[in-house]
């Protein structure tokens, strides 16, 4: 079974508030078994709202929408569904008095426009509304079960885990990790459970985080595994430098999908091996402080470029202590000669930003900080800085180990300032992970080895 997910408002058609009530609701009907057609946003525009509801409901079977119920005369979700259905409003005393309740619990008269709110198309139900006035509907359209919340997401969401997510879970004789095992018999009336075509397969969904490689690269790695008709299906996205391969299962039983995904993963593990660093939302400082915990070693940094984010990103982790002793940002020339003794003469020959600073730092701050592991980036992180051999983008890291030589790596970056210290410092993590499992520093994506 599929649905659609409408949201309405003319603040989200203009940019002004992004649109969460549809990724969550579509995530929670995922877990469902329940896959998403599309998402729609539309202005406050009766005429515009009735027709994205008709054509939803011939679409799908299952029709979502948040938004448009508040009192006020730009809030014409109500009136639109009535539009679409073809009928008139009629109040709902009941609402009326709980609406009233409301004003009265906060010592207040109840306006008169607020009756509005106890407004439903004839042959729709109310939903009951725990944390606000307007009440939701529930609809019956084109052979589609139309349920609408207030867009609110603190309202929308209450009124999902309380009425419509176990509505939807009644409604369908769902197979899957079963939300509601005790009730799939579902109402033998209701068109949603009549059709077979609303049975709902199990959808597992996962996601493979990489760092080092671009989005490309990493697609071109995936060769056949990215074809679309593939089930499970494999596909990649990009934020912040992590490419993510998302991985989508869907199939009637739960172990024929959890197999499916498992092969899947295996093959895409093999694909692109050591730059993948976790799952779902695991992030890399996550993953290179558990390896450091396990390995029982200490870290130190030494940052310039970066200005202290490498450290705020190891420090994000909780528990971090354990393996962070803490580190030096020495942004200025002087300071990198006083606090982690980088001879003057070094910065003076070779720049700041080089592979001897790198080195320098690195050794200085590991001996100062009488750590196992120091991390050390210096950058031209831009947009001024630049020169024809060290352009911006430019950054040498240096790792330095009290059990091995020290080894500087050169990046070139490309981006704005943000991207350029964001992504120094994740190489940075990734660079240390790479060394602690012992894989050649030359399996990374970017940068080379300069010494
Ligand atoms: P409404 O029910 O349309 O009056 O919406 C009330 C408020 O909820 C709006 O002013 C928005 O701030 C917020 N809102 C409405 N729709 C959404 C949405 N889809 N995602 C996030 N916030 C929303
Ligand atoms: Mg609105």
């Amino acid at each position: 079974m599929q649905a659609i997910i409408l949201s309405i408002g003319d603040e989200l058609v203009l940019g002004q508030t992004v649109d969460t009530n549809s990724a969550y609701l579509s995530a929670e009907l995922v877990a469902r078994g329940i896959g998403t057609r599309y998402h729609q946003t539309i202005a406050d525009d009766r005429a515009a709202i009735r027709q994205a509801i008709i054509e939803a409901s011939k679409a799908a079977k299952l029709v979502i929408i948040s938004g448009g119920l508040g009192p006020t005369d730009d809030d014409l979700t109500r009136d639109a569904l009535a539009d679409a259905m073809g009928v008139n409003l009629v109040i709902h005393l009941p609402s009326v008095e709980v609406i009233r309740a409301m004003f009265i619990r906060r010592s207040r008269e109840m306006p008169e426009r607020n009756k509005v709110q106890a407004m439903h198309p004839v042959g729709s139900e109310v939903i009951p509304n725990s944390c606000g006035t307007a009440p939701g509907i529930k609809a019956h359209l084109n052979g589609a079960t139309i349920y609408v919340t207030p867009g609110v997401p603190s309202e929308m969401l209450a009124m999902w885990r309380l009425s419509i997510g176990p509505d939807i879970d009644k409604l369908t004789p769902g197979n899957n990790l079963g939300s509601n095992p005790g009730s799939n018999s579902g109402n033998p009336t209701d068109n949603l459970s009549a059709n077979p075509s609303s049975r709902r397969n199990v959808i597992l969904t996962t996601k493979i985080n990489t760092f080092g490689k671009g989005e490309s690269a990493v697609a071109e790695k995936l060769g056949s595994l990215m074809d679309r008709k593939r089930n499970p299906v494999v596909g990649t996205t990009v934020a912040g430098g992590v490419v993510s391969v998302r991985v989508r299962s869907e199939f009637p039983e739960h172990n024929q999908a959890r197999a499916a995904m498992d092969e899947t993963i295996a093959l895409i593990e093999k694909q692109l091996g050591p730059i993948i660093y976790g799952r779902d939302e695991t992030t890399i400082q996550e993953t290179v402080v558990a390896m450091l915990r396990e390995a029982r070693l200490l870290l130190v940094t030494a940052e310039s470029c970066t200005g202290g984010s490498l450290g705020k990103m190891i420090t994000d982790v909780s528990g971090s202590s354990e393996i962070y002793l803490g580190g030096w940002v020495t942004y200025a020339n002087a300071m990198k000669t006083s606090q982690l003794g980088v001879p003057t003469e070094l910065i003076d020959l070779h720049g700041a930003v080089s592979e001897p600073v790198a080195r320098a730092m690195a050794e200085g701050a590991l001996t100062r900080g009488k750590a196992s592991l120091a991390l050390s980036v210096t950058g031209i992180a831009g947009p001024e800085g630049g020169t024809i051999h060290k352009p911006v983008g430019t950054v040498f890291i240096g790792l330095a180990s009290k059990t091995k030589a020290t080894s500087v790596f050169r990046l070139d970056l490309g981006g704005d300032r943000d991207a350029v210290r964001d992504r120094a410092a994740k190489s940075a993590l990734q660079l240390l992970r790479f060394d602690l499992m012992g894989v050649s520093l030359d399996a990374l994506g970017f940068g080379r080895i300069v010494s």
